[in-house]
């Protein structure tokens, strides 16, 4: 078995299936590239990688990128995963672009689970922060997804200041009437203290003390002890904080 530094079991493990990405949000982990690379895994290569882990004690696999429904071989992938015995859990993080037409497939192939970046309901702000109009495909995703049957349908909303901050009731309304949860993304300072990070951080403080006014509970269930607050009209919502600035982009959204 694996275990962390504070000997807790090690259950989860995030596999970057590609560097490529056809968005360029300005807070990204510096994987979103446009470039073909022919240094991906292959899907059997993956699927060793997963029986190992799981021999380990894996049994929970994220996929993330990039952007991961790139791959043209994704779905293959996800049934190579979904046939390691043990492994009981797959998710995928993804911008939702290609989620309306490979969502069903992915579901037959053992996906359970979908986080989609969306950052705005409102066009104007989305083409802002992604730099691609892509909502309506997006929202056309989410909708698929959450009819296949994947759940939980995440929506990964990152909270800049001053350009979507005041948005996180109407993401929230959106997705307690979809059945989604919402998960707040907090940008993180790199090491360098970049402007970026001065320009749009906001911190949760007061964003937390409105979501604790509207709970009935307040949970922390994860190893990132991410704050999880179930809502009295029934919307669920999570804070977490792994975002990391990229200043070389940030001309995109300034
Ligand atoms: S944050 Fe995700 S969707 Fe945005 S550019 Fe990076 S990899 Fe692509």
């Amino acid at each position: 078995m694996l275990v962390d530094n504070y000997g807790r079991p090690v259950t989860n493990l995030r596999i970057s299936v590609t560097k490529r990405c056809n968005l360029a949000c300005p807070f990204c982990h510096r994987e979103g590239d446009n470039r073909q690379t022919d240094s991906e895994m292959t899907p059997s290569e993956i699927q060793s990688i997963v029986s190992i882990a799981a021999s380990l004690g894996i049994d929970k696999i994220k996929l993330t990128g990039g952007e991961p429904l790139l791959r043209d071989d994704i779905v293959e992938i996800v049934h190579l995963i979904h046939t390691v015995p043990s492994i009981k859990d797959i998710g995928i993080t993804t911008n939702g672009i290609h989620l309306q037409e490979l969502a069903k497939s992915l579901k037959s192939s053992g996906l359970n689970r979908v986080n989609v970046s969306l950052s705005s309901l409102r066009r104007e702000t989305y083409v802002t922060i992604c730099g691609v109009d892509a909502l309506d495909s997006v929202l056309l995703g989410i909708s698929e997804a959450a009819r296949v049957g994947l759940k939980p349908v995440k929506l990964n909303m990152v909270v800049l200041k001053g350009i979507n901050d005041d948005q996180i009731l109407e993401m929230l309304e959106f997705s307690k009437k979809e059945d989604l949860v919402l998960q707040l993304i907090e940008v993180e300072a790199d090491r360098s203290d970049s402007e970026y990070y001065r320009t749009f951080h906001t911190g949760f403080s007061s964003i937390e003390t409105m979501l604790e006014a509207k709970a009935r509970k307040v949970d922390v269930r994860d190893m990132q002890h991410r704050r999880r607050f179930h809502l009295r009209d029934g919307a669920k919502l999570r804070l977490s904080v792994p975002c990391i600035t990229q200043s070389s982009v940030q001309t995109a959204i300034a």
